[in-house]
């Protein structure tokens, strides 16, 4: 039975690409019935900011999944990156990207590498709240929820159940960032705890790059939050050989959307000398993901067969290995003549025939008792004299519920007791808690706050201090 699916022809080297694939596909026996959305470049310059014409939309939530080639995102500013926007539209929070070596026939200093990277896709450092705060200082907010890591790393691991993967390995920095981080840490150790037969292990991001770029082949599975699983994936398709082989997907409760990880290429769009593997991989998973598994699994073979016949894309060619260098359709010519064979130095590829979409039930967790007890009021100062801002809280505070307690700049401790040689900036974070302990109501932060404003002092913001059943929920100032 046909699948209707939304496709878009994308940009630069896009609709070479894309059409490649189609052809291929069709050879195979895809059951596809196809809608096409004119997304990219064209979108953003008949005046559509976010690259993609309203009514699009209801095209692609109708068929539920996306085909998309890459787009060009114009220069200049005003313009959203289309592929956030649809992602995060959509609430395609799981992005899928696997990655292995073709050694001996692609060059890859990793013949072992076969990972696949579980990057979340909707929060952390994208959620695009930025603020310029002062002359001197620009904040980027990293929202992590409990909600949202939790949907990643169990999808992580009934996909590492799933595909009889073996290892599940979480990337963090909870060493610096304890409680964003920290809570993406401990939902992994509580689910970790459900999937007894899967192995895991942990790495502060640093050392575990450095690891994956170096030894590879010692990770299977790999979940991360946003930003760091962007910069891991992109590691991971360059030592793969490269970044024309890799495909994705972005799955979502409802809808997907599945492509390949590089961009338009402008610099060999209408050459006809593209590797179409990467959108090809990405429509692979997309098959699978319909149901229609047999085909995909009889596309990656011959594509396997053809890899390994040496008939390259220029990108791979590699003179004394390959055998003919072709371009794009002449790449796809040869993966039709190959349908139906296999490989005989790679394995054979065994896809599963029915579908097992990912189906996340989140366990969530208990309710906390939330007590607010202080607050951190931010102020722009452009005297660089921590002392005599303390001094001034202190007067400002001498009435009050809430008394001044420490000063931070740039996150280091400045007041009480600061260090002559800290460089401070105009921005001042300056925490405030209740003279005698225990609580504070937020008539007390009010009142704090117009107290400070009426002394002539700018308020940036405010953070107010809670604690979690007694635990608290903001960082101690460092040196404090
Ligand atoms: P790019 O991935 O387009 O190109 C990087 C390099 O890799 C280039 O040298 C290119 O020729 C080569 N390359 C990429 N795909 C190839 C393929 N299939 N076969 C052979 N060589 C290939 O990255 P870029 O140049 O930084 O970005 C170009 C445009 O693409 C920009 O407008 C960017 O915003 C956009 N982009 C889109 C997506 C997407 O739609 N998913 C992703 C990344 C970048």
């Amino acid at each position: 039975m046909k699948k209707n699916i939304t496709i878009a022809y994308g940009d630069g080297i896009g609709p070479e690409i894309m059409k490649a694939t189609l052809r291929l596909f069709e050879a195979a026996g895809a059951q596809l019935e196809m809608d096409e959305i004119e997304i990219g470049e064209k979108a953003y310059l008949s005046g559509h900011t976010s690259g993609i014409r309203p009514e699009d939309w209801e095209t692609i939530a109708k068929n539920e999944v996306l085909f998309k080639a890459p787009i060009t995102t114009p220069q200049g500013g005003g313009y959203k990156s289309l592929n956030v926007s649809i992602r995060k539209t959509l609430g395609l929070y799981s992005n899928v990207r696997p990655v292995k070596a073709l050694h001996p026939y692609v060059e890859t200093h990793h013949p072992k590498l076969d990972t696949v990277i579980i990057r979340e896709n909707e929060e952390d450092l994208y959620a695009g709240i930025e603020h310029r705060q002062t002359q001197e200082v620009y904040q980027c907010l990293k929202l992590i929820t409990s909600p949202g890591s939790e949907k990643i790393i169990r999808y992580a691991f009934e996909f590492a159940k799933n595909s009889g993967r073996k290892k599940v390995t979480c990337m963090i920095k909870d060493n610096i960032m304890k409680l964003t981080d920290g809570v993406f840490h401990e939902i992994f150790d509580e689910v970790a705890k459900e999937y007894p037969e899967i192995e895991t292990d942990h790495y502060i991001i640093d050392i575990g790059m450095a690891r994956f770029a170096n030894q590879p082949e010692i990770f299977d599975v790999i979940v991360l939050p946003n930003l760091y699983g962007d910069i891991l994936s992109d590691i991971a398709a360059e030592i793969m050989g490269s970044v024309g082989l890799a495909g994705s997907a972005n799955i979502g409760e409802k809808c997907s959307m599945f492509e390949a990880i590089h961009g338009s290429a402008p610099d060999i769009s209408g050459k006809g000398i593209a590797n179409p593997t990467g959108l090809i991989r990405g429509g692979l998973l997309m098959l699978t993901h319909l149901g229609q598994g047999e085909v995909a699994e009889k596309i990656e073979n011959a594509w396997l067969k053809t890899i390994e016949d040496g008939i390259h894309t220029g990108d791979i060619y590699k003179e004394g290995q390959s055998k003919k260098k072709v371009g794009t359709e002449e790449f796809v010519d040869a993966i039709i003549a190959n349908l139906g064979q296999k490989p005989e130095h790679f394995a054979a590829v065994t896809v599963p025939k029915e579908s097992k979409p990912v189906q996340i039930k989140l366990k969530g967790r208990p309710r906390e008792k939330k007590v607010l007890e202080g607050v951190d009021v931010f102020i722009c100062e452009d005297d660089r004299n921590a002392n005599s801002l303390g001094e001034k809280l202190q007067a400002i505070s001498k009435e009050g519920v809430l008394e001044i307690i420490m000063i931070t700049n740039r996150g280091v401790k400045v007041w009480p007791d600061g260090n002559p040689l800290t460089f401070c900036t105009d921005h001042w974070r300056c925490r405030f808690q209740p003279k005698n302990g225990g609580s504070v109501s937020a008539k007390d932060v009010v009142n704090l706050q117009s107290a400070i404003v009426e002394n002539g002092l700018e308020v940036i913001k405010t953070e107010n201090l809670y604690t979690f059943d007694a635990k608290a929920g903001y960082s101690l100032g460092q040196g404090q």
